[in-house]
């Protein structure tokens, strides 16, 4: 038993609980599959060698569905991620849907995108018990082109000023209709070349559909070193209204240096993941203070950020279950955390994503890249995989046994 599990009484590393919702058979392949995506050569090839078969219409659909998808999609569509989220409900855990597009200048697929956003509403209020947020994308509502020149200040033309218009007729419409089913919007982050103008515009609507109970979250990345800075001038500014904020490291390092570096302009990263990690857990810390004015989703995988949320709660002797306060991970991962909050009686929801495999590759890359040799999380999965497989072997044998 660790320091923290005795003083606090959470365990966050009790795979019985944290995989009950998963069959031995799916524990096997995933931990297959955690091994494969150890080799990052060979994630890096696969991921191009992906994206091209799929733009060449090579039927890679059934591949990947048995691979990458079985371990990160809940399904297809919301039909067929139902019973996944009633599997993760009957352990205690709730849902943040996400419907895995990626951005697009397509005024077909944005539309397309709202109106699916309009279902996953629909569908969140009909199972209310499921489905505790609905994550969205503002680069699928409107082109990342638009997002960037208004986030370098530029002025746009005639065709990119009438595409901002119909992304706030259909943003407002979007948040009327959470409104109306309660229904919380979390709007992911992106490259931070897209993000001030993502920024000011989910501020300029939390002022107005926050007032009085948290509906918009916006999402903060600890990576970049502006963050904090921004986080204290956020709480500041909103004094009239709630701010919903979602917590994250941040996923685009590679990207955000590599870009830095050829246009020559300062990385704007944590220059290691020692920084990060100060600055996500003061960034926490720093929303915990105002629980009261902030409605905060504590999205990581990191175990010891989220001991020292935990902590907190203890020991201001909050209830578990605090309205404001929710934990967050991805589908896939991190499970014994998830579930180990849970059990403890803290709010949790899975992000599950789901949608057409070709539309959710490039998420399911991300994934598999996060997992690959270049990052620790794939060790984390393996042990705690593998250490549940032999607790099963071992009671198996035991119950044989008698
Ligand atoms: C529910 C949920 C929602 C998410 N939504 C978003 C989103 O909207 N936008 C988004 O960008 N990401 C999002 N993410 C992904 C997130 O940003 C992280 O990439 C991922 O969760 C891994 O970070 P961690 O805190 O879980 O764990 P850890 O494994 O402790 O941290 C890994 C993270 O540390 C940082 N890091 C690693 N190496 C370095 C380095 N050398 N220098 C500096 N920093 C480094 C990176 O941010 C990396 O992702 C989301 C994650 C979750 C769980």
């Amino acid at each position: 038993m660790s320091i923290l599990h005795a003083t606090t009484g959470v365990d966050l590393d009790d795979t019985a609980v944290g995989y009950a919702y998963r069959d031995t058979a799916e524990l096997r392949t995933a931990y297959l599959l955690f091994r494969l995506l150890r080799y990052g050569a060979l994630v890096k090839v696969s991921n191009t060698l992906g994206a091209t078969a799929l733009r060449w219409g090579i039927p890679l659909k059934p591949l990947l569905q048995k691979t990458l998808g079985r371990l990160f999609l809940g399904g297809e569509s919301l039909e067929e991620s139902l019973p996944l989220l009633k599997r993760l409900h009957a352990h205690g855990v709730s849902t943040m849907l996400d419907y895995a597009v990626e951005a697009s200048s397509e005024t077909s697929h944005q539309e397309a995108a709202l109106a699916e956003y309009k279902r996953m509403i629909a569908f969140a209020q009909k199972n209310p018990d499921l489905v505790s947020f609905v994550a969205i994308k503002l680069t699928a509502l409107a082109s990342p082109l638009l997002w960037e020149k208004l986030s370098a200040g530029e002025k746009l033309g005639p065709t990119l000023e009438k595409e901002h218009q119909l992304f706030h007729h259909r943003f407002s419409q979007l948040l009327e209709a959470a409104a109306q089913a309660q229904i919380p919007l979390m709007v992911d982050a992106e490259e931070s070349w897209l993000q001030k103008a993502i920024d000011d515009t989910v501020e300029s609507y939390m002022c107005r559909f926050n007032t009085d109970r948290v509906l918009l979250y916006t999402t903060i990345q600890m990576y970049r070193r502006d963050r904090l800075a921004y986080l204290k001038q956020l709480i500041a500014r909103a004094q009239s209204y709630k701010l919903g904020i979602k917590l994250v490291r941040g996923a685009y390092v590679e990207k955000e240096r590599k870009r830095a570096q050829e246009r020559g302009y300062p990385d704007p990263i944590h220059p290691t993941k020692a920084g990060t990690d100060i600055a996500y857990d003061a960034a926490l810390m720093e929303c915990l203070e105002h629980i009261d004015r902030i409605g905060l989703c504590i999205a990581t995988h990191n175990r010891a950020s989220c001991m020292k949320a935990v902590q907190h709660a203890i020991l201001h002797n909050w209830p578990p279950d605090h309205p404001h306060l929710s934990f967050s991970q991805l589908y896939g991962m991190a499970d014994p955390l998830s579930f180990g909050l849970a059990k403890a009686g803290f709010r949790v929801a899975k992000y599950v994503p789901y949608g057409p495999i070709r539309q959710a590759f490039p998420y399911l890359s991300r994934r598999a890249e996060e997992n690959s040799s270049l990052s620790d999380q794939s060790g984390r999965e393996l042990r705690w995989i593998q250490e549940e497989l032999q607790r099963r072997k071992e009671l198996y044998r035991g119950k044989n046994r008698l």
